[in-house]
């Protein structure tokens, strides 16, 4: 698909470092405190029921931890495949870090807890809202309560995984270091095929787990198929350029590549 040939377009680092505000470090504020307190009042509901149904409640985790690395890979693939950092609100809030990070991989490294965790905090407090109203006295609602709770609290922690796994190893808690050498976390090298350009593939960033099996089944390819399909977008303009992108695209942007080369 990719070829060295390809003239990847990416934008500038510091134009795109300076799009931070600080309206949206404040709605990260209030999103980590919201994600923390609601998980308190989650953590605190299922405690009650952990001496009766502890295996439940372990398979529900476990669930909850595999739904993480595929939501992180899904929003990973949103973000740096599609729209633009010129977009209204969401461009310079969502969009611009995906587009950072591949223009600056340590860019990342430098930013503190908040920069680094609010946003998943963000995406994370409706379903930690929703959580709170589940019954939890069949097992079908504490499983549901559990994964989600699960789940949201180990896509809070990606960015964090993400973070680590772009540390020199010199810089790397030894804790941090030992789970990703045994793959509980990410792992660095295994992340850094995704920080090839085009940049399109192996997206899932909390354990990475799921990498391989998505990579196989084309997963990302063919959704990128159905919505260019749908809309006529790009996939990966924005990031790469929109030479590269038409070169990397799934082949039903081939009319298209050959319309731009006649330019
Ligand atoms: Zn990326
Ligand atoms: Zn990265």
């Amino acid at each position: 698909m990719a070829d060295h040939k390809i003239s990847i377009h990416q934008q500038d680092a510091k134009k795109l470092a300076a799009g931070y505000s600080r309206s949206f470090r404040l709605v990260e504020i209030l999103s980590i405190v919201s994600f923390f307190s609601m998980t308190a009042v989650l953590f605190y509901r299922v405690s009650h029921q952990l001496n009766d149904k502890p295996w439940l409640i372990l398979e529900a985790f476990i669930v909850g931890y595999l739904l993480a690395d595929f939501t992180s890979g899904f929003v990973h693939w949103m973000g740096d495949t599609w729209g633009s950092t010129e977009m209204p609100i969401l461009g310079k809030a969502l969009i611009r870090p995906f587009r950072e990070h591949h223009v600056d991989q340590k860019a990342m490294t430098r930013h503190d807890y908040i920069e680094t965790n609010g946003s998943n905090c963000l995406i994370s407090v409706p379903w930690a809202f929703g959580a709170l109203f589940i019954p939890l006295d069949s097992s079908v609602g504490l499983f549901a309560a559990v994964s989600i709770g699960s789940m949201i609290f180990w896509v809070m922690m990606t960015n964090q995984f993400h973070k680590w796994s772009h540390l020199e190893e010199s810089e790397r808690p030894a804790l941090v270091s030992f789970l990703q050498r045994w793959h509980l976390i990410l792992p660095p090298e295994h992340h850094q095929i995704h920080h090839a350009a085009p940049y399109a593939k192996y997206y899932c960033i909390t354990t990475g787990w799921l990498n391989w099996p998505l990579h196989k089944l084309r997963f990302f390819r063919i959704a990128e198929r159905i919505v260019t399909g749908l809309t006529g977008l790009i996939p990966r303009k924005d990031d790469i350029g929109l030479y590269a992108a038409l070169a990397t695209a799934p082949t039903q942007s081939a009319p298209l590549e050959q319309q731009t080369q006649r330019h």
